[in-house]
């Protein structure tokens, strides 16, 4: 078949909308105001997760409505032996036919490493596996996802699973999140669930346009002051981001090696304290086969994507200029989990990403401070309208919700992580790429 037939034949299949754009099935996306699900939540299983959830989530769930499935959610860490796997099934089965369009499914397990009996650590590994099976089989917007809760971590669950049953995960599809103890006590949760970052001061790199202007809203949205950083010659922009969330433009180029003092002083002088979040948004690419880039190709998406958020992690942590309680969030990409032909560079900024996650993940633990990425897959910006047409539309297609995401749905999970409720979630990397099957 010719190039152009594929091409036409792909532009034409059933999940494509008007001019070409791919609609798949539209998905719910939050608005502030609005529920967080239409209709009930089944709760299954037998373990301490369901009896807490039942109780912590009965304000704002309709829980247990009968033959109103917009969500199933199932507490499997009572299940210790291979043999109890059954019960997923005798669970999940008989609602398979009658899930509501963007249903949810969310399975809790307890976090296999932290199991020593052999049966039990067994069971809960193979949750993977059918969570991230049954996500494929759903169609109509519904996702499935799981949590891996620390046996002593039970109590912190909740906003995890919050954000896996609300229209804010819609392009979260076949994830895992793992729920650790935390080191010190404290309460966590927001008396708000509408604005759980209200009080946090944020910074957002890259902030004049694309996904880090959504992300600086929906930090806005959900009560943060927000500090909005990007080049100079973003500065018109950035200062349109910046007024448009109340929060303050500062004009900075991340390479530059003062970056974590210039940010440190901007926190003191406009707002008198440390940063309580950092998003580490900025970023570019310069795409060639390695036998064709130039050494400043490399040099320049290392430097931007990799080093700059590095040193200024360290520096800030060094400087004691994050606040107890910090999140450090780092924008990752789905190449840098499979590897893209043509994105040497890139990929290995955005794999460095998830590297610089695992590594301060312990030392950010002793501060009571978080630190994870976020990796997006296909999401509709400038940057992939630019791209070639046939990769384009095969992008967006290649997952298992059959669309590319927005900026909103990378947002909302860096919002996720940014809240103070999510203070017992350190040490992820999340596909937020509707269970794209590249890398997967
Ligand atoms: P974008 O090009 O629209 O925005 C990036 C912003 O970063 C720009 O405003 C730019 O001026 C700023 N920036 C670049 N270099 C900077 C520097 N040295 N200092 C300060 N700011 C700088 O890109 P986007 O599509 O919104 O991507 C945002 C992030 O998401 C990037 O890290 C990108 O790698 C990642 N990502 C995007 C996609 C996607 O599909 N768009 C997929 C995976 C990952």
């Amino acid at each position: 078949m010719s190039k152009t037939s594929i091409i036409e034949k792909i532009i034409n299949s059933p999940v494509a909308g008007k001019a070409g754009v791919p609609q798949g099935y539209p998905l719910r996306r939050w608005k502030a105001g609005e529920p967080a699900l239409d209709g009930g939540v089944m709760l299954g299983g037998e373990g301490r997760i369901a009896d807490f959830l039942g109780r912590a989530l009965a304000g704002d769930y309709d829980i247990l409505a009968p033959g109103d499935r917009a969500a199933l959610l199932f507490d499997a860490t009572s299940l210790t032996t291979p043999d109890r796997l059954r019960e997923l099934y005798d669970f999940f089965h008989p609602h398979m036919r009658s899930l509501r369009p963007n249903a949810r499914i969310v399975v809790v397990g307890t976090t296999p490493e932290s199991l020593h009996d052999t049966q039990a650590r067994i069971t809960a590994r193979a949750l993977e596996g059918f969570v991230r099976s049954l996500a494929k089989e759903l169609r109509k917007g519904a996702t499935a996802n799981l949590v891996w809760v620390d046996p002593d971590a039970v109590g912190e669950v909740e906003a995890t699973v919050r954000f896996f049953l609300s229209a804010k995960s819609a392009f979260v599809d076949g994830q895992v999140v793992r729920v650790s103890a935390r080191p010190t006590d404290g309460a966590t949760s927001p008396t708000d669930w509408a604005r759980p970052a209200a009080g946090r001061l944020a910074v957002v790199t890259g902030a004049a346009r694309g996904i880090g202007a959504t992300i600086a809203e929906v930090l806005a949205r959900d009560g943060a002051q927000v500090i909005c950083v990007d080049v100079p010659a973003a500065s018109e922009h950035l200062s349109a981001t910046a007024n448009r969330v109340g929060g303050t433009a500062l004009a900075l180029d991340v390479t530059d090696p003062a970056a974590a003092q210039t940010l440190a002083r901007h926190a003191r002088e406009r707002y008198s304290r440390n940063l309580d979040v950092i998003v580490h948004n900025a970023g570019i690419t310069r795409d060639k086969l390695l036998a064709n880039m130039k050494e400043e190709q490399w040099e320049q998406v290392l430097a931007v994507n990799l080093l700059a958020p590095v040193r200024i992690t360290e520096s800030l942590i060094d400087a004691g200029a994050l606040a107890e309680g910090a999140a450090v969030i780092g924008v990752s990409s789905m190449a840098g989990i499979s590897g893209n032909r043509g994105q040497t560079n890139y990929a290995t900024t955005k794999a460095g990403i998830i590297g610089l996650v695992d590594a301060l993940c312990a030392p950010l633990a002793d501060l009571d401070s978080t630190i994870n990425a976020v990796a997006p897959g296909f999401i509709e910006t400038a940057m992939t309208d630019a791209m070639p047409t046939l990769p384009r539309e095969v992008g967006r297609r290649v997952n298992s919700l059959q669309q590319g995401g927005l900026p909103v749905d990378v947002a909302e999970t860096v919002a996720f992580f940014a809240s103070r409720s999510a203070a017992a979630v350190t040490g992820n990397t999340v596909r937020v790429c509707g269970q794209n099957i590249l890398g997967a």
